[in-house]
């Protein structure tokens, strides 16, 4: 398959960990302890462990995985604000298939499906749009989730809607932003990262200048990264070249799809539609200010949080979950206490154990962890 197969070649893969290891022995820093780069999107965990990468890189690189799963930084109090607007009658809740099965404080869109809301997977905005025209009786709401990968699409069909003069139509917005993300991470005290590996999908909406300040005020360097085995690999070489040579740059490995100056009709239709929310609150992270968008004032009746009462309150992790600590990096997925006892990918206490893209689910999917928690060394692929 063009595109994927010559990024998966094993022999390649083998030269370039060799590549790696070499310099990671000329980086003093792995004399005292191991490298940490993050992978801050949640796609290339699931690459990461999909393709058993980790296992392949020497000890002196620890890979640490980032808050870049939407799904999973999804507070439990805005799953039950979806909930209440799908149980209201004569709404049509409508929403991305894996934030379907994401815990509220009671129950998930999945269960109010169950109990009688007329929940429904669509597999893009447009997809509601075309339920609201087909029921123009009915309140359609799309749950509008993820970073500005998504958002340019939400935003097109808040247009489309006004354009076509539709009005039983709605989006719960939900979208977050990358850049207020990594910062709140770079100032957190828990860390120490060394390098960040890119999101490669958000990157191709906003393009690579907004990440210059983690270069030139926190002196971390990024390479923005492809999904498949090499480009990661291939990525990781490019930020051990620049630790090595006491560079802090911004690059691109994923030129084939990422342009320097991003996608300017995306861009441009998520600035038409949202503006930045004073602050957002993130699963495990707390609230971090400008990190979420809302529907600006002129698209106001397309706002489901304006057009519906919700509950809006801010609702507790149970005490059991630690997805905070692992979404900060700070604990692998396994040190979790319920890891793969009472939190399993079929029943999920926290978000992270949910989408493909959560740390917790590609561990326990890829690290051949079944139901107890599981020393590191047994849960690495190698
Ligand atoms: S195992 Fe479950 S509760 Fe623990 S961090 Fe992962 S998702 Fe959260």
């Amino acid at each position: 398959m063009k595109f994927a197969d010559e990024f998966r070649d094993r022999d390649k893969a083998r030269t370039l960990v060799r590549e790696i290891e070499t310099l990671a022995d000329q980086i003093e820093t792995t004399k005292t302890r191991p490298l940490q780069l993050m992978e801050v999107c949640g796609g290339h965990t699931h690459s990461i462990f999909r393709y058993g990468l980790e296992g392949m890189l020497p000890s002196s690189i620890e890979l640490v995985h980032g808050p870049g799963c939407p799904v999973c930084v999804l507070p439990m109090g805005r799953v039950d604000d979806c909930v209440a607007i799908a149980e209201r009658p004569g709404v049509i809740f409508t929403t991305f298939g894996d934030a379907m099965r994401v815990p509220g404080s009671k129950k998930s869109l999945m269960q109010a499906k169950a109990d009688g809301a007329d929940v429904r997977m669509v597999y893009s905005p447009m997809d509601a749009l075309a339920l609201a025209r087909k029921h123009p009786d009915r309140e359609v709401v799309f749950f509008g989730l993820g970073f500005e990968t998504t958002m340019p699409s939400t935003a097109l069909t808040v247009l489309q809607a006004e354009a076509d003069g539709i009005e039983n139509f709605s989006v719960f917005c939900n979208h977050i932003t990358i850049v207020p993300t990594i910062k709140a991470i770079l100032d957190s005290p828990d860390l120490h990262l060394d390098g960040f590996l890119g999101p490669g999908h958000v990157s191709m909406v906003i393009g690579a200048a907004p990440y210059a300040f983690i270069a030139e005020f926190y002196k971390r360097p990024m390479v923005i990264a492809g999904f498949e085995p090499l480009d990661i690999l291939q990525s990781i070489w490019m930020l051990l070249k620049q630790i090595r040579e006491g560079r802090a740059e911004i690059e691109n490995q994923y030129t084939r799809i990422v342009p320097e100056a991003g996608n300017h009709p995306a861009l441009a239709a998520v600035a038409e539609v949202y503006e930045l929310r004073e602050f957002f609150e993130w699963r495990g992270l707390g609230s971090i200010d400008h990190s979420g968008v809302k529907v600006r004032d002129q698209y106001a009746r397309f706002d489901a949080e304006r057009k519906f009462a919700i509950p809006n309150v801010k609702i507790a992790d149970p005490k059991s979950c630690q997805c905070g600590e692992v979404l900060k990096g700070v604990l692998k997925p396994w040190q979790c206490k319920v890891f793969g006892t009472l939190c399993t990918p079929e029943t999920p206490l926290g978000a992270l154990m949910v989408s493909p893209e959560g740390a917790c689910s590609a561990y326990y999917q890829y690290g051949g962890i079944k139901r107890s928690n599981t020393p590191e060394k047994e849960a690495v692929v190698s």
